[in-house]
């Protein structure tokens, strides 16, 4: 199948700038390791459901700029249908909410987005077997401010409750998202900063709902653009 479909895994931050940090749960977590091990989920909850779709991870010691070159030249010779940057929210030590980040020229982009974010708010079996989860929120992240958010528009609030300035919204952190030729979205899917809720996340049960929810919202995407033929 030479235009079999391929979903980029883009792990956001690199082994020596890892992003965002949370020192307070035990182990220590941050953006990059967290998400590297997320990542490396997605291929086989996909693969487990349909042998139709082609997952790439980007990772390791690299620019962002190096990234969506690289990006651009695997789109040269295969068929890549989405690229998705991931990363993890950042600066309230309370806030429960997603953000999905897409260029709003972008129509593939859009109803990426809007996959993620569908199963990121819909997603109420989130770690219902693990102990101490009476303080635990029954569903992932609330909407609040959730959702997508197109990328030359400014949401109501960044995370830590300020205005964004509208360049530093369209272009810092969003360089990947910019510059990649095929549809790109950026994932926020809660706060590493929030403590109680990252610690939950730690738990290897919800990393696995996790990553079938990012799987899950791959499929739906690729169902919805027909890149898949069954
Ligand atoms: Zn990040």
């Amino acid at each position: 199948m030479q235009n079999k479909p391929t979903v980029i895994l883009v792990v956001g931050h690199n082994p020596k700038a890892k992003g965002a940090s949370n020192s307070e749960t035990i182990p220590r977590v941050n953006e990059y390791d967290y998400n590297k091990e997320i990542a490396e989920m997605i291929g086989p909850d996909i693969s487990e459901q349909t042998p139709n779709i082609d997952v790439q991870i980007i990772s390791g010691d690299m620019s962002n700029t190096r990234k969506h070159n690289m990006i651009n030249d695997i789109a040269k010779t295969k068929n890549v249908v989405l690229v998705v940057d991931m990363h993890l929210n950042a600066g309230s030590p309370t806030a429960e909410y997603h953000l999905i980040k897409y260029a709003r020229n972008s129509v593939r982009g859009e109803i990426a987005a809007k996959k993620f974010s569908h199963g990121f708010s819909t997603a109420s079996y989130f770690g219902t077997s693990a102990p101490g989860l009476s303080t635990i929120p029954a569903h992932w992240p609330g909407m609040k401010f959730a959702g997508c958010f197109p990328t030359d528009r400014r949401p109501p609030l960044n995370q830590r409750g300020e205005q964004y300035a509208k360049d530093q919204w369209k272009y810092n952190g969003s360089e990947v998202l910019f510059n990649t030729n095929p549809p790109a979205v950026i994932t926020e899917p809660f706060f590493i900063s929030n403590t109680r809720f990252m610690t939950k996340m730690l738990w290897q049960e919800n990393k696995e709902i996790f990553s079938k929810i990012m799987a899950d919202a791959i499929i739906a995407y690729c169902f919805e653009i027909e890149c898949i033929s069954w």
